[in-house]
């Protein structure tokens, strides 16, 4: 491409609100523009990298046999209600009417779109397995929009779906999955690391999330120093269980004293709505322990237990993780919808940890006392307690260490949990009805895109992965209005086309510290020079990198980029 035809509007400055180097790199460099918070448009060059991430998706998902469709961002709010996500997934989920004011969600994931269809179409076992996968912009009112690409209301994912006839087959699904996001996140050149993740609950076996290490990530990850061992901080790597209320808790010194706060002060305090409801709230008890209020289906110790209400102590590395947690909503726990016939929320049994109930109303939420077993059933407590760093590896191998990644791929083991509740089912061998199992996969495609900035940089401008880069050769004549650099840039512009490498050829009649400047902040991994040896056919190659450069014959040049 001629860069004197193409719109990559360069700045000198970090723009005022970007606080991240990928933010402010991709703005400063012309790949990304803001128009309002967390929405973005990518112009030319940001057009190109974010279709390199997407194809490194696509050949990956094509060669486990997922195959490539397209489901709509209007999705109807009756199928949200099948699955009840109408309400619990909250202020998240942008809405809209159309003009007969029927309602309408913008796609924030796809789940009940795919099961729909499937139900419809898919009738025997013999269709089985199915995965299917999309790459399409999706839509999330985020509380915090930030960080440019990594957080945004809009953003690009892939998401694929998986429908098997039994568990075994949804987890061979599953383990080609993982080994297919290994390999398009190995392509992309990052440094990752897949870690168990929270499903929501405390389980967490059955959902694996890859992150990329960075200091700006919002997750915490423990592993072990010494295996493979690693958990998002945020699903408690150490879980103790007590059956019942009556059964001692076995860490006495883990006491807390609650302080007598009315939910509505907690949510305040996290800026939670509570008209909207509450799947789970934070209360901070001191500064390292934090009470949890979920409800749910819960997994803990491989006892499951059905949609309890569910409260558990968190103790916090220290008080800094603390205030950062509540600051953040506490990640996947964050607000969404009760529904409306709930009365108490939770009650925090283990009572020598914390001796206090919660319950809501119509007014509110509130404290109250409430009797376990007649206003709520109790079958399981929890005392959810986070690794220390040098804590002992739950695999018995090495000691914990602490990381941060962005979490830019999920992959999630869903069961029956939308097949059954939109009767998504096929005949099996028998002919007899059976409910589909079901995954979900996603990968943030423009979270990757930025994620991949964060560790591929220097001080002048983004250092690309060749195989992420724009282009493979950034091209540029000195001084193009000297004729002899004019010609042989020409040359090697059509030599570079003719032979099928990506070039960026900057023939814009700017001074030569300005093309140079640029050319860093681009990222391009070579750049050929056409300067003073112009007449005797030498020019100048820099690996942006390494910072090495060469002279080279005209006639070396296809050789040496390839
Ligand atoms: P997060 O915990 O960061 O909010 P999530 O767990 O809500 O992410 P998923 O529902 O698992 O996200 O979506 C699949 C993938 O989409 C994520 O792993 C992430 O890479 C990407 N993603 C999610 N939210 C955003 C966002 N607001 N901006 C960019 N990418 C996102
Ligand atoms: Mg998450
Ligand atoms: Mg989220
Ligand atoms: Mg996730």
């Amino acid at each position: 491409m001629r860069q004197s035809t193409m719109l990559i509007p360069t700045l000198k400055e970090n723009p005022a609100d970007a606080e991240i180097k990928s933010h402010q790199l991709l703005v400063r460099a012309g790949y990304i523009r803001q128009i309002a918070s967390g929405i973005y448009s990518f112009l030319p060059i940001g057009r190109r990298v974010l279709k390199k991430v997407e194809d490194i998706v696509r050949e990956e998902m094509e060669k486990i046999g997922a195959h490539e469709m397209i489901m709509p961002a209007l999705e109807p709010s009756e199928l949200w209600k099948e699955t009840g996500r109408w309400t619990t997934f909250g202020s998240e989920l942008m809405r809209i009417n159309d003009r007969h004011q029927r309602e309408f969600a913008l796609g924030a994931t796809h789940e009940e779109v795919i099961t729909s269809l499937v139900r419809n179409e898919v009738k025997s076992y013999k269709q089985l397995p199915l995965t299917v996968f999309q790459i399409q912009n999706k839509f999330r009112d985020e509380a915090r929009p930030r960080f440019g690409l990594l957080r945004g209301r809009e953003f690009l994912m892939k998401d694929a779906y998986s429908f098997n006839d039994s568990y075994e087959s949804l987890d061979e699904t599953y383990d080609k999955m993982f080994e297919a996001y290994s390999n398009v996140f190995r392509r992309c050149g990052l440094n990752f690391r897949a870690v168990i993740a929270d499903s929501g609950a405390m389980g967490g076996k059955d959902t694996h999330e890859f992150m990329v290490l960075s200091e700006v990530g919002e997750d915490v990850i423990a592993y072990s120093d010494t295996s493979r061992y690693a958990a998002n901080i945020e699903m408690a790597p150490v879980v103790k269980t007590y059956e019942k209320s009556t059964e001692e808790p076995k860490e006495k010194e883990k006491v807390a004293t609650p302080g007598q706060k009315t939910m509505k002060d907690v949510a305040d305090y996290l800026g939670h709505d509570l008209d909207k409801g509450l799947k789970s709230l934070l209360f901070q008890v001191d500064e390292r322990f934090v009470m949890v209020v979920t409800r749910g289906d819960h997994e803990v110790n491989d006892v499951k237990v059905k949609n309890v209400y569910d409260a558990g102590m968190v103790e916090l590395a220290s008080e800094e993780d603390t205030k950062r947690l509540l600051g953040t909503g506490f990640g996947s726990l964050g607000p969404i919808d009760v529904p409306e016939e709930v009365d108490v929320i939770a009650d925090f049994a283990v009572e020598s940890l914390v001796n206090v109930s919660c319950g809501a109303n119509e007014e509110g939420y509130h404290f109250t006392n409430v009797t376990p077993g007649n206003d709520f059933e109790v079958t399981q407590y929890a005392d959810l307690r986070f690794i220390e760093e040098g804590d002992p590896s739950p695999d018995g191998e090495g000691v914990i260490k602490f990381a941060r990644g962005i979490e830019v791929g999920h992959v999630f083991k869903l069961g029956e949990f939308y097949s059954e509740r939109m009767n998504a089912t096929f005949l099996n061998d028998q002919g007899k009805a059976k409910t589909m199992i079901m995954g979900s996969y996603g990968i943030g495609v423009s979270r990757t895109l930025a994620a991949i900035v964060e560790q591929y940089h220097d001080d002048r401008g983004i250092t690309w992965p060749k195989n992420i880069a724009p282009y493979q050769v950034h091209l540029l004549s000195m001084n193009p209005k000297k004729e002899d650099q004019k010609q042989l840039a020409d040359e090697i512009y059509e030599t570079l086309l003719d032979a099928g490498i990506e070039v960026l050829y900057d023939d814009r009649k700017e001074r030569a510290g300005v093309k140079f400047a640029d050319s860093d902040l681009f990222g391009v991994p070579v750049r050929i020079t056409v300067g003073k040896k112009a007449s005797e056919g030498i020019v100048e190659v820099k690996e942006r990198s390494t910072g090495e450069q060469d002279e080279l014959d005209q006639s070396e040049i296809v050789d040496y980029i390839k």
